[in-house]
């Protein structure tokens, strides 16, 4: 009976205490669904806009393994002594609301039980969004408030650029990849991993070439942003596109760009971003010195650094999606 009417009490006081029943046996589409309704109360109580929670929520979710909230709904995850603040000397889990904010802590009650939860999903979202607040609503003091808290340009960037995809596509069901090139096209690639490179003195292969004929169109593979666009004397012309997986997808030696294509532009998959070609490996417009193909490499951001990885495995996974489609 006890038991009983503590389960009442709860769900009268948590609106979503069935999440926390359920957690274990959500799907992937409900908690989108759960993630989407928080971000948008968040929305309804802050004015800042649902893509900014999205894309704090999503930025931490790739950075961490394990995440605080019990749910594993939301991943915004506020280490202890910024959620208790830093003097206060009662430490672990959940306390008082205004025991928290004596002693300058972020952590808030956004469920309304009358504690700061460091490990629900409400709790969680009105903390971040109160830090926000502080500096205001605008793109700017999002940025300012965010570069407060990450101490990080590039964690900043990275979730500036995850908001502007939500934002453009209104969802967050953007998991969709396809291979660069037209599977019709003839091209061939292998791995060729961490193999040594002709130019440029001892650097290993960090990426996997597709050989193409020149002309072919290359596409993006991921919902993101072009981050960069322009020459190197080693990949030539190239892209960089950031993706809402904290990824940067590097397009090298290309023979030119689409049209239109400016820095900043939020792009899905299959978007023409430019053309296979041989640029590279010299002064601005050098050509020629190999065969035309794709240079394609991964980087991944941990919210600390960034380091590239074996994109092989990725494009033969996403050569297979895209022969389903
Ligand atoms: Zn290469």
């Amino acid at each position: 009976m006890k038991l009983f009417m503590a389960n009442i009490l709860a769900f009268l006081f948590f609106i979503p205490i069935s999440i926390q029943a359920e957690s274990d046996t959500l799907t992937d589409e409900k908690k989108i669904e759960w993630r989407m309704a928080l971000y948008q109360k968040a929305e309804a109580v802050t004015q800042i806009p649902w893509y900014y929670f999205a894309a704090i929520d999503q930025f931490e979710r790739n950075i961490h393994e394990e995440t605080a909230s019990k749910t594993g709904i939301i991943a915004i995850t506020i280490p202890e002594e910024k959620w208790i603040g830093y003097t206060n000397p009662y430490r672990k889990g959940k306390q008082k609301t205004g025991m928290v904010e004596v002693f300058d802590g972020m952590g808030r009650d956004g469920n309304g039980d009358g504690f700061a939860d460091p490990q629900n999903d409400e709790d969680l979202l009105q903390s971040i969004a109160e830090w926000l607040l502080q500096y205001g609503h605008t793109r700017q003091d999002i940025k300012t408030a965010l570069w407060d808290y990450y101490q990080r340009e590039l964690s900043v960037q990275t979730i500036m650029n995850i908001a502007k995809v939500y934002q453009t596509f209104n969802t967050i069901k953007l998991d969709e990849h396809i291979f660069p090139l037209p599977l019709h096209v003839n091209y061939t690639y292998k791995n060729t991993w961490g193999y040594p490179r002709g130019f440029g003195g001892r650097r290993i292969h960090e990426g996997t070439d597709i050989f193409a004929n020149y002309g072919v169109p290359v596409r993006a593979t991921t919902y993101g942003v072009i981050e960069m666009k322009g020459w190197n004397r080693y990949g030539g012309w190239r892209i960089g596109i950031r993706d809402i997986h904290n990824i940067y997808h590097y397009y090298a030696h290309l023979n030119g760009y689409a049209d239109d294509l400016k820095k900043g532009q939020v792009v899905k998959p299959g978007d023409v971003i430019g053309y296979v070609g041989a640029s590279g490996y010299g002064p601005k417009g050098t050509s020629g010195k190999f065969p035309p193909h794709l240079h394609y490499g991964m980087y991944r951001f941990n919210g600390e650094k960034e380091w590239s990885f074996d994109p092989y495995p990725h494009l033969r996974k996403w050569e297979r999606e895209t022969k389903r489609k």
